[in-house]
Formats: structure tokens, C-alpha cells, sequence
């Protein structure tokens, strides 16, 4: 597989403001609207697309990863874009872990093993090749510490330096991978949401390109070739339901809207459900989403789920509407569920993920429980992080190796009580 794809054309039309519906040119430098300040929608001319682009050819495209849908992505030019093969990633049937919760149809797509172990890098390829695209030579992120990873990795690719903000409490696989991947790392004594408005704050006042997430109208295009990937791999007929972790709510926007687009242009017939999982000690939009409300209560983020702690959901217009046009559900699970599900879903379907990354299976079980999705329904959970970026979320639930002395007469005792 080559790891640079050279891509034609673009079918991005305009930059539409979520809340007032304001356009901009979309070869501007803009991140949010300069109106209202509200987050921006990258449009598309679908009727141009769908003139271009058959199912067949994405079937024809197979190898290239999450490039391959480079029409419905805002890549401008025919440049290379310096990728690391981000997305291609495999869904899995999980037969024991369904199995023992009596399921029919269980699957996980692992997104785990994107280049730097997080779905992010999708995205993280839409904000490194535009700031390419505007001949910007810093970028600068604000994260829980994968985002920060991602684009430290994609800068290094792309030979561009990176600043990365994150809070004190970064896990240490992650704070190694953006030191490794030669970021400049910027330790905020603060929690996630000071460090990205310090992060917005300075790309303004240093001139940085500003991939913070939401804020970077691109990056969540990147998150929409998740769901492209999920029909061709249920072979055109997606599951009833997709259920995705929420922090800023990205994911989920993204996702749904690529759903959104192959009905659109006719690829699927049905749309899936979509489910937003949070952590219960860090659940604004689950809150306002019960409640029905329009706006949500910032929160200070308390769970051991640190690619969750967000108590500011950036993209919460975006995310709320994919829960309401997919009729979907916000449910809330706690970070014991959350510990039980990474180590379920480690021991039985081999999959190690960071808690982040389970708690749409934490989820999961708990919508099963009280009956919101049947035994019956087809169901995608999207397992999102690496378990080895935070191994020592794993170790919270206590497990611990055996120390013996090196002899058989020391283990004798251990093995009589293995069945
Ligand atoms: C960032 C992240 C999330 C949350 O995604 P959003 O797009 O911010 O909602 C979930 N899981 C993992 C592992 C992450 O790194």
C-alpha cells in the first residue's frame, strides 16, 4: 500500500454556520462564524457527486484507507497529502461478548489500530493536509491527549511543527507519543476545556493554524469515512444501531453525517440509530439531551475515562442534532461500567481498549438491560482508543500478575486451580 494517495478535485461547495445558516468561502482561513461565532458545516454538491461516484468504485478503491473517499472529504488539490493510512480499520464480529449477553448480532469496529491507536487520526488528516492547503507552518491542538498524539504524528509527517496543549492529567502513553513524535508539549495546570480555550486563544494571538477539534471546521469531515466504511462492510446495509463514545461530540456528528451522505447519494436505504455514551461524572450533553433542552450546563469533568473528560462539548449543536435526526439515544454509564466493559471486551473478543474506547460497550449493556435496544437489532459499537495509551486504567480493577519463585514446585499449587 502507498502511503501517500494523490487525490483530483473537490466537491466542497461553501462553510455554513450550524446556528444562523451564514455561508463563507471555504478558500478562506475561517474557523468559526465570523457572525454569530457558532461552529461550521463543510457542504457538498451532492448532485455533482453523485454523478461522479458509484458504489462500485469504492469497492474498486480498496487498500488506500480512509482517502479513498476523497470526494466527499475537503481536500482541494492534487498535492500529496502525506497520510499514515489512517481508517481501512476492521469490524468485528464479537460472537463470545454478544453471546454471553444474548445477543444475535454484535459487532465492533476497532479503530484502535488507526496509526497512533485512536479514530481520531482520521481527522487529524483533514487538519494537517488544509494547513498544508493555507501554507501554515504551526499547528496547535488542544487535548485529553490522543488528538495531541495524533497530530503530533501527522505533523511529523507532514514536516510541520506542532504545539500541543493538555491538561496535567494526560495519560503518560499518550503525553510519550506527541514528546516522541517531536511536539512541542504544553502542560496546562488546568483541565482539558481551559486548555483549549488557552489553545484558541493563542493560535490568535501566535498565528498558529488551529486544529483544536469543533473549532477546525475539517477535521470532523475525517470522522464522516467511519460510517462510510461501517456500509461497505455490512454490505450496504448498516446495522440498527451505532453507538460512539462523547466528548466534544465530534465523532458523533461526523459519523452520522457520513451515514447521512451515502443515503443521500443512494449508497444505503436505511440509516442506523445513533447512541452518544458519557461518562456519568462527565454528562452535560446526556443531561440536556434528556431534558430535552436546547443548551447544556458545563460541567467539571470527574471520571477515570480521560478521553471523555469534557465538561464543554464544542460540537454540541452538531452532535445534538445527530441524536435528533437519527432518533437516537444519550445515555450515561459509570466508570466501574466502564472498567468492566474494557476488560470484557479484552478477555473476550481481544480487543484492548482505553476506557474511552469501551464505553460505548459499557453503554451498550446498559441500553440492553433496560430494554431501549432489543436482544435482536443489529449493533456496532465504535471502540475508539487504544488500552495502551492508559495501561493503568486496566490495573485499576485489580487484577494482578501471579510472583512466583522460577520453580514447577511453586507453580504446582497455581496450575491445580486452572480449568
Ligand atoms: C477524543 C476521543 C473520544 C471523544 O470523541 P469526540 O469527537 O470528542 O466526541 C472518544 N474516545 C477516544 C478514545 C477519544 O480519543
Amino acid at each position: 500500500m502507498s502511503l501517500t494517495t494523490t487525490v483530483v478535485g473537490s466537491f466542497v461547495r461553501t462553510l455554513r454556520c450550524v446556528s444562523c445558516k451564514k455561508e463563507f468561502d471555504v478558500k478562506k482561513l475561517i474557523y468559526t462564524c465570523e457572525k454569530c461565532g457558532e461552529k461550521l458545516d463543510v457542504v457538498y454538491d451532492y448532485d455533482a457527486i453523485g454523478r461522479t461516484l458509484r458504489k462500485t468504485d469504492l469497492e474498486d478503491r480498496r487498500g488506500t484507507a480512509c482517502l479513498k473517499y476523497h470526494e466527499l472529504l475537503p481536500i482541494f488539490d492534487n498535492k500529496k497529502v502525506p497520510t499514515l493510512g489512517e481508517g481501512g480499520t476492521p469490524l468485528i464480529q464479537c460472537r463470545r461478548l454478544g453471546e454471553g449477553l444474548g445477543l444475535r448480532e454484535l459487532y465492533g469496529k476497532d479503530e484502535t489500530r488507526n496509526p497512533t491507536g485512536v479514530f481520531k487520526d482520521r481527522a487529524t488528516i483533514m487538519a494537517s493536509n488544509k494547513a498544508l492547503e493555507f501554507d501554515r507552518k504551526v499547528v496547535a491542538i488542544a487535548s485529553t491527549g490522543n488528538a495531541a498524539a495524533s497530530m503530533a504524528a501527522h505533523a511529523a509527517k507532514a514536516g510541520l511543527r506542532c504545539i500541543v496543549f493538555v491538561p496535567v492529567t494526560t495519560p503518560m502513553g499518550k503525553l510519550s507519543q506527541s514528546i516522541s513524535y517531536g511536539a512541542k508539549v504544553i502542560q496546562v495546570k488546568g483541565n482539558y476545556d481551559q486548555a483549549y480555550d488557552l489553545a484558541n486563544e493563542a493560535c490568535k494571538a501566535f498565528d498558529w493554524y488551529n486544529c483544536n477539534p469543533a473549532t477546525n471546521p475539517f477535521r470532523t469531515e475525517g470522522k464522516k469515512t467511519t460510517a462510510y466504511e461501517l456500509c461497505e462492510q455490512f454490505n450496504w446495509q448498516p446495522p440498527d444501531w451505532v453507538i460512539v463514545p462523547i466528548g466534544n461530540g465530534c465523532n458523533l456528528a461526523g459519523v452520522w453525517k457520513g451515514f447521512k451522505e451515502f443515503y443521500q447519494l443512494g449508497f444505503i436505504s436505511k440509516k442506523p440509530r445513533m447512541v452518544g455514551i458519557q461518562p456519568t461524572g462527565s454528562s452535560p450533553l446526556v443531561t440536556a439531551y434528556k431534558k430535552n433542552s436546547t443548551s447544556f450546563e458545563p460541567v467539571t469533568p470527574k471520571t477515570l475515562a480521560g478521553a471523555l473528560a469534557v465538561g464543554k462539548p464544542r460540537n454540541y449543536i452538531k452532535a445534538m442534532n445527530s441524536l435528533r435526526e437519527s432518533n437516537g439515544i444519550a445515555e450515561s454509564v459509570t466508570d466501574d461500567e466502564i472498567l468492566e466493559a474494557e476488560s470484557m471486551l479484552a478477555s473476550k473478543e481481544g480487543i484492548f481498549a482505553e476506557p474511552g474506547g469501551a464505553a460505548p460497550v459499557a453503554g451498550m449493556i446498559k441500553l440492553i438491560g433496560t430494554g431501549v435496544i432489543d436482544r435482536h437489532d443489529k449493533i456496532c459499537c465504535v471502540i475508539t482508543g487504544n488500552g495502551l495509551k492508559d495501561p493503568e486504567a486496566a490495573l485499576r480493577k485489580g487484577l494482578r500478575p501471579t510472583l512466583i519463585e522460577p520453580t514447577l514446585e511453586a507453580l504446582r499449587p497455581i496450575a491445580s486451580n486452572i480449568s
